[in-house]
């Protein structure tokens, strides 16, 4: 294909979800800790060809932007359109943001978010070759055409497919396509080219490809994600899963700030140590570096040195993360805990996770910091000091 040829995704998110329970539509139920539409965007987003992403959905709903745009990395979708009540409706407003110099529109579910980057390039190529292409999948059962719950015919099986998408159209043919066949029912695009006599070619889909209508098909690509994220690494081939511990304990004293994944926290005590004390941040650190086999906080920043004198381990934390993504690291999660008798973390655990998130650069959905108390026991008990551990893993 030729390098003039642009390509514009329209992402089909309008649905209302009924066929679930719950009041929350498929495209924002969550998935590995984001809305499905947004795993579904951010593939699309992946996909070099496509030059820019349409989102046709209920514009006024907010979930679209606060938990779908908020979560970052989809710098190709900028637009955005209500959907009408029939999905050819739909599709048809997104078409009209689109302009003459964009040549391919590929159109695609907003709930299917499990297709490769691969077959958006097949359907794609087939689509600038022929003018038309979806990605469908040869039936694997028996099919039957029925009226009024009586057998009509049994097609050959070789014959029949199940239609997936991406589709993709060269834009006049959809355009002439959706003028001509204005009483055609359709519920995918493809319909209405047929229609139109138009040849469409079949591009073998992928059984992963799945269109999450049900319950059962939203817990079938959970674990789908949850074996890529543990096999092979959230998409870096030949990634291992490794995991790191990290545990530490300051002294808490009379004249010191107390200082929590770099906020300072009002309490008539602080911690006391060579750097601001941070004794969480410190256990997150060596649970990183630990499980990236990179030693610990005390052997890569000693208290023996100067420069670390009253610094905020924050900065000690951004070293960390430099060092793990110059590894080639990649962070999946954390899982800490302060244990602390007073003050109460409670009111201070949401900005203590967002402050580390940033430091580390990811999600704060892969980051939980917990508070816990040791009922008046030990050290902890006796306001003494205060302790913290943490657990993180890495793709490495
Ligand atoms: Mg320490």
């Amino acid at each position: 294909m030729s390098e003039r040829n642009k390509v514009v995704a329209l992402v089909a998110a309008a649905g209302r979800g009924r066929r679930m329970p719950g009041d929350i539509p498929k495209q924002f139920r969550m998935l590995s800790g984001k809305p499905v539409l947004w795993h579904t965007l951010s593939r699309l987003q992946e996909v070099e060809r496509i030059s820019r992403i349409i989102v046709i959905g209920h514009v006024s709903d907010a979930r679209l932007h606060d938990e779908v745009i908020a979560h970052g990395g989809l710098s190709k979708v900028d637009g955005m359109v209500s959907g009408g009540a029939q999905r050819r409706e739909s599709v048809l407003a997104g078409l009209r943001l689109t302009d003459a110099t964009e040549e391919i529109i590929l159109v695609h579910d907003g709930v299917r978010p499990c297709f490769s980057r691969a077959l958006a390039d097949r359907v794609i190529d087939a689509a600038v070759k022929g003018g038309a292409a979806i990605a469908a999948i040869g039936a694997t059962d028996t099919v039957k055409i029925a009226k009024d719950g009586v057998i009509i015919e049994t097609p050959d099986r070789d014959s029949v497919w199940q239609a997936q998408t991406p589709q993709a159209f060269r834009r006049d043919l959809l355009v002439r396509a959706f003028e001509m066949a204005p009483s055609v029912k359709a519920t995918d695009e493809s319909t209405l080219v047929e229609a139109m006599g138009h040849p469409v070619q079949l591009v073998e889909g992928e059984l992963e490809n799945v269109k999450i209508t049900t319950e059962q098909d939203l817990h079938q690509i959970e674990s789908q994600f949850a074996r890529r994220a543990g096999v092979s690494g959230v998409g870096r081939v030949g990634g291992n899963l490794r995991v790191g511990q990290g545990y530490d304990v300051h002294r808490l004293v009379e004249g010191r700030k107390l200082i929590l994944a770099g906020l300072e926290i009002p309490h008539p005590k602080g911690l006391l140590g060579h750097s601001d004390a941070d004794v969480l941040t410190h256990s997150v650190i060596d649970a990183l570096l630990g499980a990236a086999g990179m030693g610990d906080i005390g052997r890569l920043f000693p208290d023996t040195d100067a420069a670390y004198k009253d610094i905020s381990s924050l900065l000690l934390l951004d070293q960390v993360r430099a060092r793990l993504e110059a590894s080639g690291a990649r962070i999946i999660n954390i899982d800490a805990v302060v244990i602390a008798q007073s003050p109460k973390l409670q009111p201070y655990i949401s900005a203590m996770e967002r402050a580390l998130a940033s430091h580390l650069a990811i999600q704060v959905d892969s980051i939980s910091i917990k508070a816990t108390t040791t009922e008046g026991l030990g050290f902890v008990g006796r306001e003494e000091g205060i302790a913290a551990q943490a657990v993180a893993s890495i793709v490495l």
